[in-house]
């Protein structure tokens, strides 16, 4: 038995844990670039206190990316005094197989960093991080991603746009929006696994996630990769804090003054708390969209309508861009189970290496059949909202709202009544609405926006999530408008006040419902 299992069949992690590798130069390698990385790191500011980590993947180009050992920095250890032996070296599948020798006092015995548990999860059990192909993970204490975090405490996003160094991030150009989410710190780093990995699942196209009051996790393709953006994002939350010291807005291309009744608002999405100072109005008003604001028409005859219509041109004209390659994994994973399934309308999408019109023509055949189905799957509508944005870029499509809408926004907003929007259509799809509409960017009047995140429409809990997140003293200071009577009652449910309006195309109304009605915002 055992002289037959030393062939070519010896799996490669048992030869990459044999005491030749751990010894050998690939491992040594990645051991001396840690510590470099670390001593480098501290002098930044990134990794002092003994706080911060850092993990690289050993750079063996015989070892599929997936097996390859990682070197990790420990922690409780003076980061700029590191050298190669003072690294762990684990397995891919986070066993220690190598450990620093523990140095006299007063140095503290090396103990594997508090973020091994986060990182193991990271790298191996969390499928999406495994499918980005991680190759490093940096994690930092640098205080301008502390801070960052610290500008709205009920922000769940840091969104920012328009600055030449967003480019630095993978996947986006300089009129991207960049999108960070945060999650909220625990008294064990390790604790911070399961929202992590909930973050990076929710947000595909993110290469970093802040931790509130604590840091920053960025990671790469490799060393090289993770470093480059790591230094993007300090240089972007660093650029966020000194704008808001000035009162510059970086959420919006123009970056105009932070405005007042508006403030924090759209700049750290919703969840809006005391910095929105509330004694500056203490009315609000929320916004449905459809057969609100907007003809229920233009969603059914015009958006839909486009995001079928374009699925070819856009996969083929975006085919090589990251976006659309994310895209594509989300809707083949969607596909085989749908395959498996039985699913009818499902056909088999020919692997990577096909050509490009065969890959495309059977996409688009699955997504026809979706669509024709009506199908409510994170597939479909990520890559619906995706054509949507290059359709508003071009100006094919443009936002429609009722003609009293612009007046009525500008009118609340003059008489510092912050206006928020709550609809079902991702946030995304919101801003691009109101971003282009035939009267302009009305997202100026607009101080945050609430999709289904937050909760069904038709419940009242919702509508007690959103009145927290404004940090009204009471609901009754929110004005609710929408034309369905079952979202209606929720909110009044809620304490708000309620008016239903009435749009022509929209349905009929219950009889006796019991609440306020207008035909158009100038009666309010
Ligand atoms: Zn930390």
């Amino acid at each position: 038995m055992a002289s037959g299992c030393c062939g070519a069949k010896a799996a490669a992690g048992e030869g990459m844990a044999s005491e030749a590798y751990l010894a050998g130069e690939a491992v040594l390698e990645a051991r001396e670039l840690v510590a470099e990385l670390c001593r480098h790191f501290y002098g930044m500011g990134w990794v002092t206190g003994t706080g911060g980590s850092i993990t690289v993947k050993v750079n063996d180009p015989a070892v599929p990316l997936a097996d390859r050992l990682i070197v990790m920095s420990p922690s409780g250890v003076q980061k700029e005094r590191m050298v190669s032996e003072d690294m762990y070296v684990m397995s891919a599948d986070g066993k220690v197989l190598s450990a620093p020798v523990g140095k006299p006092w007063p140095n503290k015995p090396p103990k594997c960093t508090d973020c091994a548990p986060l990182f193991m999860k990271s790298f191996v059990v969390f499928k999406a991080y495994l499918m980005r192909g991680a190759g490093a993970v940096i994690h930092s204490h640098g205080m301008e991603t502390c801070i960052a975090t610290m500008l709205n405490p009920g922000a769940k996003e840091f969104r920012m746009t328009h600055m030449e160094m967003i480019k630095g991030i993978k996947g986006h150009g300089f009129r991207d929006e960049l999108v960070i989410p945060i999650i909220e710190n625990t008294p064990y780093e390790y604790e911070l696994t399961d929202s992590l990995s909930e973050a990076i699942a929710a947000y595909p196209k993110a290469t970093a996630v802040l931790v509130r009051n604590h840091g920053i996790y960025v990671w790469g393709d490799s060393w090289i990769n993770a470093k480059t953006q790591a230094e993007c994002y300090h240089y972007l939350l660093d650029a966020a804090i000194r704008l808001y010291q000035l009162g510059i807005d970086w959420s919006t291309p123009e970056h105009g003054p932070i405005n007042s009744a508006k403030r924090l608002g759209s700049i750290m999405g919703p969840g809006i708390t005391n910095g929105c100072h509330a004694a500056e109005s203490s009315k609000c008003v929320v916004l449905d969209i459809e057969g609100t604001t907007t003809p229920i028409s233009f969603v059914t005859d015009v958006m839909f309508p486009y995001a079928r219509d374009n699925v070819r041109k856009h996969l083929t004209s975006t085919f090589d861009s990251e976006e659309t390659k994310e895209d594509i994994k989300l809707l083949r994973t969607q596909i085989e189970d749908d395959l498996r399934n039985g699913i009818s309308g499902a056909v088999p999408v020919p692997p990577d290496d096909a050509s490009k019109d065969e890959v495309v023509n059977a996409l688009v055949a699955n997504v026809e059949s979706m669509i024709k189905a009506d199908r409510k799957i994170t597939s479909l509508k990520q890559l619906q909202g995706h054509i949507w944005r290059t359709g508003f870029e071009k100006k094919e499509l443009q936002g429609v709202v009722f003609e009293d809408v612009p007046e009525a926004l500008k009118k609340w907003h003059d008489s510092g009544i912050k206006v928020y929007i709550y609809s079902s259509g991702s946030r995304e799809a919101q801003r691009l609405l109101f971003g282009n509409t035939t009267y302009g960017d009305l997202r100026k009047f607009l101080c945050g926006y609430f999709d289904t995140t937050t909760g069904n429409k038709r419940e009242t809990r919702s509508y007690f999530e959103i009145s927290q997140s404004l940090g009204v003293d009471s609901p009754s200071q929110i004005l609710f408008i929408t034309d369905v009577f079952q979202e209606a009652v929720a909110a009044k449910n809620a304490g708000f006040e309620v008016i239903i309006s009435i749009r022509l195309g929209n349905a009929p109304l219950p009889e006796n419902h019991g609440f306020r009605t207008i035909k158009s915002f100038s009666e309010i």
